[in-house]
Parts: C-alpha cells; sequence; structure tokens
C-alpha cells in the first residue's frame, strides 16, 4: 500500500466553487442544530448547553453542546476501562480498516465539513478544505503506519533462542485539541490513539464542539466500537478533570504553551490508586520567525510571507510572527509587503474574496488588540488595517523597529499581527531568530549557499523552510512539530508519532527442548 497525500480542490474551477457554495448553503440550513455527548452507546445531555458560534456574525449559532461535567468524565472512562482489553486485542489491520472507513466517509462529505469549518472557526475556504484534505490524511497514514509497526520484529537471530520485540497499546487516552484546525489536529490525534489499540476519550475545543461531534460521528459511522471512542464537550476544567484521572494513562494534547506546561506538571503527579506513568504527548505554541537575507528573491518572499503572517488571520501555529530583515533590503521589503498587505479584502470568509476573515472569539480580540496597543509602545505602526466592526475582525499589523528583547517579539499572538525586527547581516538574524523559547516553524530566504547551508545548521526550529512559505505542513512530506517550548512529542505525520502511543516489549523464549512435555498435557 502506498501512501497519497488527499489533494486539494482546485476553486479555480467553477463546478467545485458552485458546489462549495451550495454545500454553505446547506450547512446554514442546520444550524442551531444539538450535538450530544456520545458515552458508551448512549448519546447524552446535560443541563448545561453551550453554545457554538460563527466568529464573523456572532449572533448566529452553529450549533449546541451539552456541556460534560465530571459525572460524565467518570462514566466515559469506566466504559472505556472496560471495554480496553477487548480493543487492544483487535488486531491491527482491522483497527487500521476502521481509520480508512472513516477516510472514505469524509471523503463523501468533504464540502459539508469543510463549510462547517468555514463558520464554526472562520476558515477562508482554501484553508477549511485544506483541513479536511489533512484529516484524511491522517486517517490514512496512521492506519497504513500501524500496519508496518503491528509486525513483531525478531531482534537477533540465534540459535535456541528467539527474541522478539513487540508494541502494545498503552490503555486510556485522552485527546485534547485545538480549535484552529478543528478536524485535522482532532483527528489526527484520535486516530493515533485508536489504531494502536488505546480506547480514546475525545474532547473538542469549546469554540470548535460542531466540528468535534462530527468527527466521533465518522468514526462511530465507520464502526469504531461505542466504547473505544467516546466524546465529552467542555472547556479547561472538564480537560483538567480528566488529564488528573487515575486511570487515564496517555493525554494526546495540542494547545498553547501555558496549558501544555499545566498538563505536564499535573500529569506526572502520581494520583492514589495510579499504577503507571502517565504518557504526555504535548505540542505547543509558537514565536515562528522569517529571515530575509540580502540578496533574497524580495517579489517571492512577499507573496510568501503573506500567506505565512496573514493566512487564517495569523492563528496557525506555524504563523510567521517575527519578520528579521537584513539591513540592506530591510527597508525596501517592508515597503512592498505593506502595500500587498493593503490589498488583502478583509470579511467574511463565506465570500471567497476575503482574505482575512475573523479572529475566533472575543477573548482571542481582546487579547490581539492589548498588543496591537502594546507594539505602538514597542515599536513603530507602518500599517493598520481597518477591520469591520461586526464579528471579530483584526486588521493586519505590522510594526517595524521591534526590538529582540520586546513583548511583541518573544510573546504568541496568535493574530494577524507582524513584528518587524532589522539585523545587521545574517549572521545576526539567526541569532535573532533563535532568541526565542519557541522554536516551530522557522523560514529563510536567500540565494547564498552558505547561508542557507548555516541556517540548516543553527537556525533552531522542528520545521525549517527554506525559500518558500512557513505553513501547511504535509502529512508525512513535512512531519511537523517543534523544540524548546513549542513541544515534546515527535513530529505529527511522521514515521515516530504512534511510538508515543505504544509500549514496546520484549519477549525472549528458550526455543531448546528441555526434557519432555508431561503426558496430561500432550491430550490437550
Ligand atoms: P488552548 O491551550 O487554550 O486549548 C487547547 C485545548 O486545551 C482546548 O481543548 C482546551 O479546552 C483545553 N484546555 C484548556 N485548559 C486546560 C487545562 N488546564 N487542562 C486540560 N485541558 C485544557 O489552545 P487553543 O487556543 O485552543 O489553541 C491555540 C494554541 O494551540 C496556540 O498556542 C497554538 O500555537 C497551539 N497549536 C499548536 C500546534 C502544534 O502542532 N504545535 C497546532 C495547533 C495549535
Amino acid at each position: 500500500m502506498t501512501f497519497r497525500n488527499e489533494p486539494l480542490l482546485d476553486f479555480s474551477r467553477q463546478e467545485n466553487r458552485a458546489r462549495f457554495a451550495e454545500s454553505l448553503k446547506d450547512v446554514r440550513r442546520k444550524f442551531g442544530s444539538d450535538y450530544p455527548l456520545w458515552i458508551a452507546g448512549e448519546k447524552l445531555e446535560t443541563k448545561k448547553w453551550c453554545d457554538s458560534i460563527n466568529p464573523a456574525a456572532p449572533e448566529e449559532i452553529v450549533g449546541r453542546v451539552p456541556a460534560a461535567g465530571r459525572t460524565e468524565a467518570d462514566q466515559a472512562v469506566i466504559h472505556a476501562t472496560e471495554h480496553f482489553p477487548e480493543w487492544a486485542a483487535t488486531p491491527a489491520n482491522e483497527r487500521a480498516k476502521f481509520l480508512f472507513r472513516a477516510a472514505e466517509i469524509m471523503r463523501s462529505r468533504r464540502l459539508e465539513l469543510a463549510a462547517w469549518e468555514l463558520f464554526e472557526v472562520g476558515k477562508g475556504w482554501r484553508e477549511a478544505d485544506a483541513d479536511v484534505a489533512e484529516a484524511i490524511d491522517y486517517l490514512e497514514y496512521y492506519g497504513q503506519e500501524m500496519l508496518r509497526l503491528s509486525e513483531p520484529r525478531v531482534t537477533q537471530k540465534l540459535p535456541g533462542e528467539s527474541n522478539v520485540y513487540v508494541y502494545e497499546p498503552r490503555g486510556l487516552a485522552v485527546v485534547i485539541a485545538p480549535w484552529n484546525f478543528p478536524l485535522a489536529i482532532l483527528a489526527g490525534m484520535t486516530a493515533a490513539a485508536l489504531v494502536t489499540g488505546n480506547c480514546a476519550i475525545v474532547k473538542p475545543a469549546e469554540q470548535s464542539p460542531v466540528t468535534g461531534a462530527l468527527l466521533v460521528e465518522i468514526l462511530r459511522e465507520a464502526g469504531v466500537p461505542e466504547s473505544a471512542c467516546q466524546l465529552l464537550q467542555g472547556g479547561g476544567e472538564l480537560g483538567a478533570y480528566v488529564v488528573r484521572h487515575s486511570a487515564v494513562h496517555l493525554i494526546a494534547f495540542t494547545g498553547s504553551r501555558d496549558v501544555g506546561l499545566e498538563i505536564l506538571r499535573t500529569a506526572y503527579d502520581r494520583q492514589p490508586g495510579q499504577e503507571h506513568v502517565k504518557r504526555v504527548v504535548c505540542e505547543m505554541g509558537g514565536k515562528n520567525a522569517i529571515i530575509v537575507d540580502q540578496d533574497a528573491d524580495l517579489d517571492e518572499a512577499v507573496v510568501h510571507i503573506l500567506e505565512s503572517a496573514f493566512g487564517y488571520q495569523g492563528q496557525k501555529c506555524s504563523a510567521a510572527s517575527r519578520l528579521i530583515l537584513v539591513d540592506e533590503i530591510h527597508d525596501l521589503l517592508l515597503d512592498r509587503l505593506i502595500e500587498a498587505v493593503r490589498s488583502l479584502k478583509i470579511g467574511p470568509p463565506e465570500d471567497p474574496r476575503n482574505f482575512i476573515g475573523p479572529v475566533i472569539d472575543a477573548a482571542a480580540h481582546a487579547k490581539i488588540m492589548s498588543y496591537v496597543d502594546l507594539g505602538k509602545w514597542e515599536g513603530r505602526c507602518v500599517l493598520e488595517r481597518e477591520a469591520p466592526t461586526k464579528g471579530f475582525f483584526v486588521g493586519p499589523t505590522i510594526f517595524s523597529e521591534v526590538q529582540p528583547e520586546h513583548r511583541l517579539a518573544n510573546e504568541e499572538i496568535f493574530g494577524p499581527v507582524l513584528a518587524a525586527l532589522k539585523a545587521k547581516d545574517f549572521n545576526h538574524a539567526l541569532q535573532i531568530a533563535n532568541r526565542s523559547a519557541y522554536a516551530l516553524t522557522g523560514g529563510v530566504f536567500s540565494r547564498s549557499p552558505a547561508h542557507i547551508e548555516k541556517a540548516r545548521r543553527e537556525f533552531r526550529v522542528g520545521n525549517l523552510y527554506i525559500n518558500r512559505g512557513i505553513t501547511g505542513a504535509i502529512v508525512e512530506r513535512q512531519p511537523f512539530g517543534g523544540l524548546k517550548l513549542s513541544g515534546i512529542g515527535s513530529k505529527a505525520g511522521g514515521p515516530d508519532y504512534l511510538l508515543q502511543f505504544l509500549e514496546p516489549r520484549t519477549i525472549s523464549e528458550n526455543t531448546l527442548r528441555h526434557g519432555f512435555v508431561p503426558p496430561e498435557e500432550l491430550k490437550h
């Protein structure tokens, strides 16, 4: 079996545009529906309901979900624990088949899923489609990876002794996801947990619960048993409760640095009755830099910087938020970039002409605006585009004269705000880039082979991109994940990822005959 990435939809074709516009209308008609929790075989409701809203028009309720409390979390844990031996004993190829089937269902519902994302988290057409394609990739890729890993490996061939190395599931996995890739990241972590034989409790982000509910619906439809994959909806308090639970073996988390560090701290704290050390897969934030060298192709650089910094409103963990410009080209590049960003259209993502959509919610809006205010103190505001006041819109903003020690150059803003820093030369630019405590993605635009080679060696980031944009990692092609405070996991979409969800065991057997088998055993 060869893995192939799911191709993206070509929206330059009229029929694709028409089909997607139709899906948007269909999904709109389903706004405001209820999506219960799924615990074992039951669809459950609770007394407290939470609205998922359209960030481009916050008065529109995309869907409603019941908030799970401790009672529901405990129930899910009990069912998962009881079911674990059966799920773990299901052959790996059958578990993989469930993922392949789920991928097939996603393909058949592709436009609908993208439409839900557009409304629930404010993604543009291409971004929403790419997220669904990535989710399909994870299902296919991890399914195939598990087929590879499930073969017992003979460590060494010795006469008279067999030595094999096998992988086993860990137990109960809790999946805690962010909202910014609401299907792909959730599907990736859940698929990894399930295909390796762990029971999964899935907790989507509170901002994207409908997309989360749709994922679990698809997995169930694909045949994943009820207690192997359960759905809890809620926020940080619920997440923290399940992380602490003594029956949980593994936490697969993607989200912010502060929450990730908190999860690491509490997960390693042994709870009464807990007889294992929890494993935490923890992917966190970034403060990603693009360096532009003096000999770079500036036309090319501008296009990619614009996409990397402002695509999906800068709300990608991989987004560029620091632009480090070598002195010679500083003014020229900045002028060109400012003009390019001035041309971007801002407005609801339903209209495909809009490049800049809303940020996720009121809290994000307030946080980003506070950084815009701070930027005016720390640096020089060279562009602040006006944005619609209805909905959570922030106009793309660029600051120059930012210094490496400024907060603007060190803290993750997660919005369409770019801080430009000036470097004396390429070496200085690299030094500035590496100052960050985060180390997720990074980019270099240069025509100098020596500088490119130096960046390969010394630019300390998990994903380095040379003469291209720094977002949009593709499953298998660019396994994704950071260093330093950006994460401690093996890379998502890469060959080591599933190993984190497994426990290796070595089994050695003396195969020389030792006397005779007792006659009564021979009878059986
Ligand atoms: P977040 O950390 O606020 O929330 C992520 C998830 O954690 C949510 O489901 C939330 O409910 C849950 N949570 C919150 N507090 C918790 C607690 N105390 N215990 C357990 N769970 C808790 O992040 P977000 O705003 O949803 O996502 C944006 C962040 O995610 C950014 O920092 C971004 O860089 C990061 N991110 C990283 C990657 C990556 O691959 N490294 C990918 C996407 C997003």
